[in-house]
């Protein structure tokens, strides 16, 4: 277990535009994991992106149903509906906002293992992935709230 530090806003990485990775590799795995272990140690997350502990690659972890998703250059391919949902974000710690997402999207990746995967998610799972994916290209959801409200 390897829980690394977060970084908060203002912190240059941030604003990092990850690269994507070449190779799954041990090295990707030992990363994905150390990016789950700091997610569930910050217990009030429900995604953290490869930036947000200053690592500028592509790549995302996520749990919004108890099941954990690891997910190698993801891309939104599909998406439908709108939604607009109040999101906070560990690198803004009490901070929460209203933002206007697509209600449904559908993903595709490579997994831990380098495998091609297509994933779904409506709701908060399609809040999630987009937020996460955002931040891939240094986009932080403070980019794009309506309106923010107390917690
Ligand atoms: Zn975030």
């Amino acid at each position: 277990m390897a829980v690394r530090r977060i970084r908060k806003y203002p912190d240059e990485a941030l604003r990092s535009i990850c690269q994507p990775v070449k190779r799954v590799n041990g090295r990707v795995r030992a990363l994905l994991r150390d990016m789950a272990d700091t997610m569930y140690h910050a217990s009030n997350g429900c995604g953290l992106a490869a930036c947000q502990i200053g690592v500028p690659l592509r790549l995302v972890v996520i749990d919004v149903d108890d099941e954990l998703i690891k997910l190698v250059n993801p891309q939104i391919v599909e998406s439908s509906g709108e939604q607009i949902a109040i999101e906070g974000c560990l690198s803004f710690p009490d901070l929460w906002g209203k933002v206007r997402r697509p209600a449904w999207v559908k993903v595709r990746a490579l997994n831990g293992w380098g495998r091609p995967i297509e994933i779904e998610g409506e709701d908060l799972m399609a809040v999630c992935l987009c937020h996460e994916i955002d931040h891939l290209d240094g986009v932080v959801f403070t980019d794009k709230v309506l309106e923010y409200v107390e917690d």
